[in-house]
């Protein structure tokens, strides 16, 4: 039944974490075991759609490789629950990797996106709406001063980055290893030999030179960003990082991490990068910055405040935002960017989300599927790791805790795999790698709280 992956599995790009995975769906099939879910119709799609999509998906995440199998394909999805091809019904916790926080098909983001397309769907011509979304986030995001639009969360990491340099006049980036910034040619890197020698390309296709102008270190390892600075410091123009990292699991900063970058950088005249792409409006509402009190440099969004619409956004003081074009030299544009369906969809959604009381409530619902799960992972005997920031989370099948890349891969991903097809199995639809985020929504609702410990239970049972 359906497709046998090649042996060889491409880099998970929106993992920057390579698993040893198994090719084929585990075994699993309907004549041997009636209750797993029925793919049929999904299985179908996909043998289709490998015809013409590369790998059958046009994000290579969605290919379920991190679980060994087959994806399923989606029909719709109404508040927390999408429906498949097949008709089952999978209560959702991945929420189109993060952006979807009221939820699919949201009755706001539906009118003002209908009203906004039946006015014109794109202008490249400015319009009012692109002012209030940036309003928006100056209101909600602390670093921001001004901001400007792009399409995805790729686009802004890449042209942050450009800014950074060109404001500095240098031209060394320092990431951190296990985060991910989107497919960036510079930041798709790990570290070279030693800590302090420079990087090389994680994918073919990009140059060496490129790759040597980045560094990685460990997250949460103040000391190894000090000695890249002591060897590298007048050339460095940024330090990228995601102030909670989400691409490897879900990992807070230790208590003054996030502090001694801030020193570091400016000690040595280099900008301080928070990636919030994921964590913007999730750690809290104005994001990681809000929450731990440090004030990077720039900042770059994406995700939610897109409403489910491509978005991204980066922004930082007038100062340095005024180094762009068209008032300074650093070239960036976009013909879509600021388009009025994105911008009417990100300022219902961020309308919704700073009402009073919502945030906080999608934070303490989330906090009680952690717990539930929690407790039933002790009462089973396995070993779990939790962790919570705001609306995103992760459970890590790992004994100890996880702080950074080498704890996060010592995870035990065989576990995690049956984990995702039971709860699968049971229609809950947890993400399809052990090392991406659990979200939370406005319209999860008791229920599905309790119908997904329900299924934990039993999924517990088996592992
Ligand atoms: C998703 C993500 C990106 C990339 O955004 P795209 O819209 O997929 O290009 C960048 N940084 C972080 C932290 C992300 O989670």
């Amino acid at each position: 039944m359906g497709i046998v992956f090649p042996v060889k599995v491409a880099a998970c790009y929106n993992s920057p974490i390579n698993v040893n995975i198994q090719p084929g769906p585990l075994g699993r099939s309907k004549e041997s075991n009636p209750d797993i879910m029925n793919m049929e119709t999904s299985n179908g799609l996909f043998e289709e759609a490998n015809k013409t999509l590369v790998g059958g998906v046009n994000s290579p995440v969605r290919a379920f490789n991190g679980v060994g199998g087959n994806p399923f394909f989606v029909r719709s999805g109404k508040g927390p629950v999408i429906t498949d091809a097949d008709g089952n019904e999978l209560i959702d916790y991945v929420l189109s990797w993060g952006p979807l926080i009221l939820g699919h098909a949201d009755a706001g983001i539906e009118t003002a996106v209908r009203e906004a397309l039946s006015r014109g769907a794109s202008f490249g011509i400015p319009t009012e709406a692109e002012i209030r979304l940036a309003e928006k986030l100056v209101e909600i995001v602390p670093c921001l001063e001004k901001v400007r639009l792009v399409n995805s969360g790729t686009e802004a990491t890449m042209s942050a980055i450009r800014l950074a340099r060109g404001y500095t006049g240098r031209d060394l980036v320092v990431k951190i290893e296990g985060c991910y910034h989107g497919h960036v040619d510079s930041l798709l890197v790990k570290a070279g030999s030693g800590l302090t020698t420079l990087g090389v390309p994680t994918s073919p296709g990009i140059p060496e030179g490129i790759a040597a102008t980045t560094l990685t270190v460990p997250f949460n390892d103040p000391a190894a960003m000090e000695a890249v600075f002591k060897a590298h410091g007048e050339n460095i123009a940024c330090v990228i990082v995601e102030p909670v990292a989400g691409n490897m699991g879900v990992i807070p900063p230790e208590p003054g991490y996030l502090a001694s970058l801030q020193k570091i950088c400016k000690g040595q005249g280099a900008l301080l990068i928070f990636d919030e792409v994921m964590s913007g409006f999730r750690a809290a509402l104005g994001g990681a910055q809000e929450r731990y009190g440090i004030t990077p440099d720039l900042c770059t969004l994406g995700k939610v405040i897109g409403g489910g619409l491509p978005v991204g956004a980066y922004g930082g003081s007038a100062e340095i935002m005024d180094h762009l074009s068209p008032v300074g030299p650093v070239y960036q544009a976009g013909t879509l960017s600021g388009n009025p369906l994105a911008t009417a969809a990100g300022l219902a959604a961020l309308d919704a989300l700073s009402q009073p009381g919502v945030f906080a409530n999608i934070e303490a619902k989330l906090t009680e599927l952690g717990t539930g799960l929690g407790v039933i992972a002790r009462e089973a005997g396995i070993p779990v790791y939790q962790t919570q920031v705001g609306t995103m989370a992760c459970l890590f099948f790992h004994d100890g805790p996880v702080r950074n890349y080498a704890e996060a891969t010592a995870s035990d991903t065989e576990r995690y795999a049956k984990f995702f097809w039971g709860m699968l199995d049971r229609g809950v639809y947890f993400a399809p790698s052990q090392f991406e985020a659990c979200f939370m929504s406005r319209a999860h609702e008791e229920t599905h709280i309790n119908k997904t410990l329900d299924a934990a239970r039993e999924v517990f049972a088996t592992l």
